[in-house]
């Protein structure tokens, strides 16, 4: 008989010719616990999912409610499904006041191919702008957004119309116009290696939109839900967007995705055709109600206010002359290595290191770096023990004499 690996490697499909591999029996708050019963601080978070830590009461007391109740009943947008209406009510309470209308999704990809066709079908534009360096998921609008060649090159044709700019760039903002549908971007870079923009340019974006008519759209599926120390990551730079776009820690560790706008926005889809934009599963009952008690746990619990305080702990002990910056935004940390080299003997490291471990992987387009993203409720003994590993980690490299950048 063969084992789960075993397994593993003959009927799952690839996304990588060395996946890590690691078989997680449970998680539990910022801990992953592999089948040798070994811990391992979860400094990844499922990419920005597990925001509240892994199976928090709240969600699973919420899902078991639902599970009682029922699962899938109809399509999205027919009948009236408690969790759906609670979750979109509770949302919009936390929103700026024009962000008052909420299409739910599956998925992240999803909630940006429904932004794209929404800001065409609002404005009769077509064109679309996106962002070098920026990842939005992989289906084909999406990817037809993805800011990086090599990854658009080997899929087309893509969607004809969309041109890429560069994130924080004054120059940029000329390519938006009167023929702009939309541009889409994430206020922080995430797979970009946390890139945070100047609140200048962020400010003169939002003009530039509004001068031209151009939906301002961002993809908060990372930075939302207090991954950068606030709500959403918009509020650092005074502005909003005109559409957002929700997924990851949405569902509270269920597949759930979101676009938000205004009710005048949204109401677009609702005729001329009718029945234009349509999904089967988003906003799965279950899903909402795991979100929804996500969103209760972080409010409920300030998860936000000892961020700052964990933030400058991580920053106080990341610092080692392998280090050659650490770029952050809250729990969102890219920490810039000399090498991927350096980066991979650090992930393995925190695999390989008896006893307890850490969890971390680097970047889509920052491949120097690692990636620090723990749920928010890791503790501050958490924080310096996983500072400790990485500075273990990078010691061993020292040694090694592998400095070479
Ligand atoms: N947008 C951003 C910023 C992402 O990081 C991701 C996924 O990593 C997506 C969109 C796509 O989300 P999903 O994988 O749920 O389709």
């Amino acid at each position: 008989m063969m084992n789960e690996r075993q397994l593993f490697q003959k009927y799952l499909a690839p996304t990588s010719l060395e996946p890590m591999g690691l078989q997680i029996e449970k998680a539990e708050s910022s801990l992953l616990f592999d089948n040798h019963q070994k811990p391992y601080i979860d400094l990844i978070g499922g990419v920005s999912v597990c925001n509240v830590g892994h199976r928090h009461p709240k969600v699973i007391h919420s899902i078991q409610q639902q599970l009682e109740k029922y699962l899938h009943i109809m399509v999205y947008g027919e009948l009236v499904q408690s969790p759906q209406v609670q979750y979109a009510e509770l949302l919009c309470k936390h929103l700026p006041e024009h962000l008052n209308c909420v299409y739910f999704t599956n998925s992240g990809a999803e909630a940006v191919e429904g932004a794209m066709k929404l800001a065409k079908r609002f404005t009769n534009r077509a064109e679309i702008i996106a962002c070098h360096h920026s990842y939005h998921g992989s289906t084909q609008g999406p990817l037809s957004l993805l800011g990086d060649e090599t990854y658009r090159r080997a899929f087309r044709p893509l969607l004809p119309g969309i041109k890429h700019v560069w994130h924080n760039d004054f120059e940029s903002l000329k390519s938006i116009t009167e023929k702009t549908a939309c541009i889409i971007l994430e206020p922080i870079q995430a797979e970009a290696g946390v890139k945070v923009p100047s609140i200048e340019w962020m400010q003169a974006l939002r003009k530039r939109c509004t001068e031209t008519g151009c939906l301002l759209i961002f993809d908060e599926i990372q930075t939302g839900f207090g991954r950068t120390g606030k709500l959403w990551a918009f509020e650092h730079f005074g502005i909003e967007p005109d559409v957002l776009l929700l997924a990851k820690a949405l569902g509270g560790g269920m597949p759930l995705g979101a676009f938000i706008s205004s009710k005048e926005i949204l109401n677009s889809f609702a005729a001329n055709p009718i029945l234009g934009h349509i999904t089967t599963f988003g906003g799965h009952p279950v899903s909402c109600a795991a979100g929804k008690a996500a969103l209760e746990a972080i409010i409920e619990e300030d998860m936000l206010k000892d961020i700052a305080k964990k933030e400058a702990l991580f920053l106080k002990y990341l610092k080692h002359p392998l280090i050659k910056a650490v770029r952050h935004k809250g729990l969102f940390m890219a920490v810039e290595l000399p090498n991927f080299e350096t980066v991979i003997k650090v992930i393995e490291y925190g695999l390989q290191r008896a006893e307890k471990g850490i969890f971390t992987d680097w970047f889509l387009f920052a491949i120097d770096c690692i990636r620090i993203a723990p749920p928010l409720i890791i503790t501050e003994e958490e924080v310096i023990e996983a500072c400790q590993i990485i500075l273990e980690a990078l010691n061993n490299v020292e040694q090694e004499g592998n400095t070479q950048g």
